[in-house]
């Protein structure tokens, strides 16, 4: 059957995608023949519960797990047929990804969050270090604050870092999870704001995944997970 399926040529798909972990004697199946197809400057939401796979599904996508079946495909490049240096490059060259744990170094700025993802020498410092605060900038963060180190920050300020790290390395497909889970309600709505305008503007294939139902106003796009199977919010 997914021979059949048209995959976009940019963009992220995911088709008919099975993923196990392995669970005492048997298998857990986390995801089950999943199939998703975002195209650039879409947002699409992915929502369910706690356990339903929803992490399991970024990792796929990001190329972080290899999936037991199907097929991902990131701007038309088969990544089960990568070796791994190719899918590494891959990653590194099309994915922007936010992790639910901020991961940012405790001793970095702002600023440097971002350069630190660059091999930056010479003349390329100036430069990189222009588009790093512009990037910043673009996510509200202005001024002395793109200075300051993680512990200097709100939990929204953090996640801006996040996303504008995320965007440094001009990824075509931005994968979420769980932006809003430390944030109050005005800040979560905030975060997911400045996702739908980054989606816009940089014209990223994004998913975000989310327990939080209230916060999927301004998404293109809402579907539903549970127990790994996919489908369209109802
Ligand atoms: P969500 O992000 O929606 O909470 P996850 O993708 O983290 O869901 O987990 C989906 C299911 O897979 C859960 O039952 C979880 O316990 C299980 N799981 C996740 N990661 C692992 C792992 N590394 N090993 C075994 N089971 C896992
Ligand atoms: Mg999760």
């Amino acid at each position: 059957m997914t021979d059949t399926l048209v995959h976009t040529r940019t963009g992220l798909a995911l088709l008919d995608v099975t993923l196990t972990y392995p669970d005492g004697e048997s298998r857990l199946t986390a995801l089950d023949h999943v199939t998703l197809e975002v195209a650039p400057g879409e947002f699409t939401a992915v929502a369910g519960p706690s356990g339903s796979g929803k992490s399991s599904l970024l990792a796929v996508a990001a190329t972080l797990l290899r999936p037991d079946s199907g097929q991902v495909v990131i701007d038309g490049q088969d990544a089960g047929a990568l070796g791994e240096r190719a899918r590494t490059a891959l990653r590194r060259d099309r994915l922007g990804i936010v992790f639910q744990q901020s991961n940012l170094l405790a001793s970095l700025t702002a600023v440097e969050q971002l350069l630190v993802l660059e091999d930056v020498r010479g003349g390329r410092v100036r430069e990189a270090r222009d588009r790093a605060g512009d990037l910043l900038s673009s996510v509200g963060l202005t001024g002395s604050k793109q200075h300051r180190r993680p512990h200097q920050l709100s939990g929204g300020e953090r996640q801006r870092v996040n996303i504008a790290r995320a965007l440094f390395g001009r990824p075509s497909v931005l994968l979420v999870d769980e932006p809003t889970s430390a944030l109050d309600h005005e800040r979560g709505a905030q975060i997911v704001d400045l996702l739908a305008e980054v989606t816009r503007t940089h014209r990223t294939a994004t998913v975000m995944v989310t327990h939080d139902r209230d916060l999927l106003g301004r998404v293109d796009r809402v579907l539903d997970m549970h127990d790994g199977r996919l489908t369209p919010a109802g």
